[in-house]
């Protein structure tokens, strides 16, 4: 069906969304990163990038939160653009786990691949990708840079949430050696952790996340800086990636009821992808059981909702003024 929705639909909409989502209860800080236990559980913001660059931005948008998982994502894009698409399914693959983020079974289940970028295992595996290969510094820079030409603006470094990460990144050190044992990390082993213990240390705000989003939706280019910051037959490959396997074990679930691609971090923060029409962002630090933002997935869904949009509805939809 076509179908037009104003941009004041939108407005509107992701209005209502952020005030209904703010009375939404529950949750809790990740616990687990000392540095995340500690930030005020009462932040929240909810941002919109179209994808010709229109930008809508409720509450708490400015608040740099750790980027975490959501970090995952530029990253995987970062690995295509260097490797090719197909590179990057043949080192590290593009399967759901079905299992938590930080899964160790999941890589003895599958030890012919670490599944998909956006795990912990595959995660490190595509910093371990990053050119130029045995430099770490140019790596980083590399890494940041993607980032800061994904949402149009730099990314900064919380050092308080690296050294908090750091210093309790156990499991993360289990899953890169196992990754080594069976040769699927392409570089050194703890370079590549640290790589991926810092770039989820990034600190990001959720306005910057749905330009990000929105590039994502606008095949590479990004809307608000008009650079086209990779190759446009990338995007519907993170998508399929984001789609299956944003929420990690409750991935189809969460695509079953929110209709959107997305992406979570347990810093709090979500970033979806609507591919053709925009970004969306939203961050607050209380998570559910599974590590993902509870008010961030209600204000998404009641998004979508009050839209009626879905990533399969169908619906070939035009935005206008
Ligand atoms: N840095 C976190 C970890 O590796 C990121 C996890 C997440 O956001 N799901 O445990």
């Amino acid at each position: 069906m076509e179908r037009k929705i104003t941009v004041s639909d939108i407005r509107q909409a992701a209005q209502e969304a952020y005030n209904e989502a703010k009375e939404v209860k529950g949750g809790s800080n990740a616990n687990y990163i000392p540095y995340l236990a500690n930030i005020d559980p009462t932040l929240f913001g909810l941002s919109v990038t179209l994808t010709d660059g229109t930008t809508f931005n409720f509450g708490d948008t400015d608040y740099k939160f750790g980027i975490e998982s959501v970090s995952k994502v530029p990253t995987a894009i970062l690995a295509m653009k260097q490797h090719t698409p197909e590179g990057v399914l043949k080192r590290i693959g593009a399967d759901a786990t079905g299992l938590p983020f930080n899964s160790i079974f999941a890589i003895l289940l599958e030890n012919d691949h670490p599944s998909t970028p956006l795990v912990n295992a595959g995660a490190i595996a595509a910093c371990s990708m990053i050119a130029p290969q045995g430099a770490s510094d140019d790596k980083w820079i590399a890494i940041v840079d993607n980032i800061r030409d994904l949402c149009g603006s730099a990314p900064e470094l919380i050092d308080e949430l690296y050294e908090s990460e750091t210093a309790t990144n156990f499991n993360n050190r289990a899953i890169s050696w196992l990754l080594k044992n069976y040769g699927r990390i392409y570089d050194d082993v703890d370079m590549s952790l640290d790589l991926y213990t810092r770039q989820c240390s990034l600190g990001i705000t959720s306005s910057q996340l749905a330009v990000m989003g929105a590039t994502i939706a606008n095949k590479g280019l990004n809307p608000v800086t008009v650079k086209q910051v990779f190759d446009p037959e990338i995007s519907a490959k993170i998508t399929t990636m984001i789609a299956s396997v944003g929420f990690y074990q409750h991935s189809g679930d969460w695509l079953y009821t929110s209709g959107i691609p997305a992406k979570t971090g347990v810093g709090g923060g979500v970033m979806g992808v609507m591919p053709g029409l925009f970004g969306i962002a939203a961050f607050s630090p209380p998570l559910d059981d599974a590590g993902n933002s509870v008010k961030a997935q209600t204000a998404i869904k009641l998004f979508m909702r009050k839209l009626d949009l879905g990533i399969f509805n169908g619906d070939n939809v035009d935005i206008v003024s």
